[in-house]
């Protein structure tokens, strides 16, 4: 707070500012956030693939709905950014994401810790990436359109990360959550036995301008963007979504963080009317949260990310494999195929892999978990519980969307998020039991790393 009345203080403070800016040194910043927003097409300008059902027979053919990359930049009182980018993507992979993160350093300075890269999984999106997933077997023209694709991407991201650097101004940060019953555990649409937790919280983050305008709301969920399974692109019910909200506050940006969505499905689907339902029904629980009470942000921003190994299975040996090329399955031989090439090229199979775990703690008011993979449920719940149910927000889908990441309790069931899926990642074989317990710890390393002490009393 500022005081009118004319002290020495407050002149000698002039005078040192005044002597600060004359010498080149940086003034000092202004007291609360900053934050920018900008918001790219990432749409694809020709028939392209389309990424996450192996089902699909041919490219594109035409678009529905324009794909964006948005990114969110946050700027706390000491002066140090971090950048959020929501992605119409159905995954990204680890090369990419270090490309992007390598050259946002460069360009701006960002740190690796100070970047969060979340996608929504949208099943109508191109495949994209520098590593083409097993999943996808392209002949040389359509890998190609994906290459062409993909440079583009990256400078389109880049575009995105630079744009909201560029138009950081003094804001309020506000956190509320709601709720959405749009998720339904899928796992028991083939096993009614299992359980079938689900996590309904709509978690969101409002940056309005100091005259109270909406500039910018990061909304989560978790569950799949599988309501569409067509030939045109789009961003199925998370697109709708922010479209809807964008729509209903001019001005205003709309970023989807993607939850931990592994196991939830949107029930019931496939049709274009089901998709945009579901897109009015997580605006309408973001639209309340927004004309609520909301919780003022603090910072300060302390950032961590970390990549844990998570060890596979004892991965099949070489005389498996041969066996698997004969398979009827023809992803099975596909997959046998890579790991054979794998063994040749390295000389053995990986039995860990560098699992991204990244933590951003808003003073002591938000904590901010985002993790690479397709989550299941069970980590979100899990570790709401551990670090709080009001102000703890845990994001899948960032960073490297690897495989599939079972918690203990998937991983023993077994099934497709359990085990069954990682050969169309590409991966060795289903992960160790200790998988949930090294990232749970790992997450509160880093969640202990990046907490503000407490004030003294
Ligand atoms: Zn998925």
């Amino acid at each position: 707070m500022f005081v009118n009345t004319p002290h020495p203080l407050t002149c000698l403070l002039v005078f040192l500012a005044g002597a600060a800016a004359a010498f080149g040194a940086a003034t000092p910043p202004a007291p609360g956030w900053k934050a920018g927003v900008a918001k790219v097409v990432i749409t694809p300008t020709e028939p392209i693939w389309m990424a996450g059902f192996g089902s699909r027979t041919k490219p594109s053919e035409g678009v529905r709905q324009d794909l964006y990359a948005k990114a969110l930049a946050l700027q706390d009182d000491a002066g140090r950014s971090a950048v959020i980018v929501a992605l119409d993507l159905v995954g990204i992979e680890r090369e990419m994401a270090d490309a992007v993160a390598a050259e946002a350093q460069r360009r701006h300075g960002l740190t690796r810790d100070r970047l969060v890269l979340n996608v929504s999984h949208t099943h109508s999106g191109p495949v994209a990436g520098l590593v083409v997933m097993p999943l996808y077997d392209l002949n040389a023209e359509q890998r190609a359109v994906v290459q062409r694709y993909t440079t583009g991407l990256i400078a389109r991201i880049l575009e995105a990360i630079g744009g909201a650097l560029a138009q950081l101004a003094p804001a309020r940060v506000e956190f509320g959550q709601g709720l959405a019953g749009i998720a339904v555990n899928r796992r028991r649409v083939r096993n009614r036995s299992y359980p079938g937790p689900v996590d309904q919280d709509v978690p969101v983050l409002a940056i309005r301008d100091p005259a109270g305008a909406l500039r910018a709301v990061a909304v989560g969920y978790s569950a799949h963007a599988t309501a569409m399974s067509d030939y045109q692109i789009n961003g199925d019910w998370p697109g709708f979504a922010m479209a809807e909200i964008e729509q209903a506050n001019p001005g205003a940006t709309a970023l989807f963080v993607n939850g931990c969505s592994a196991d939830a499905n949107p029930l019931p689907r496939r049709t274009e009317e089901l998709a945009r339902g579901y897109g009015k029904i997580l605006a309408a629980a973001a639209d309340e949260v927004l004309r609520g009470r909301m919780t003022p942000v603090t910072g300060p921003l302390q950032t961590a990310f970390e990549t844990v190994e998570v060890p596979f299975r004892t991965p099949p040996t070489r005389a498996e494999l041969d066996q698997r090329l004969q398979d009827r399955n023809p992803f099975i031989r596909l997959h046998a195929k890579r790991l054979i090439e794998e063994i040749e090229r390295k000389g053995a199979l990986p039995t860990t892999y560098p699992y991204p775990v990244q933590v951003w703690q808003f003073g002591r008011s938000l904590k901010l978990i985002t993790l690479g993979g397709e989550v299941v449920v069970d980590y979100s719940l899990r570790l709401k519980q551990e670090h709080g149910f009001d102000h703890t927000w845990v994001a899948g889908y960032s960073n490297d969307v690897l495989a599939y990441i079972p918690s203990r309790r998937v991983l023993m069931e077994g099934g497709y998020e359990g085990g069954e899926s990682m050969i169309y990642f590409g991966r060795p074989g289903p992960f160790g039991a200790a998988v949930e317990e090294i990232i749970v710890e790992k997450v509160a390393d880093l969640v202990r790393r990046t907490t503000v002490a407490a004030p003294a009393k």
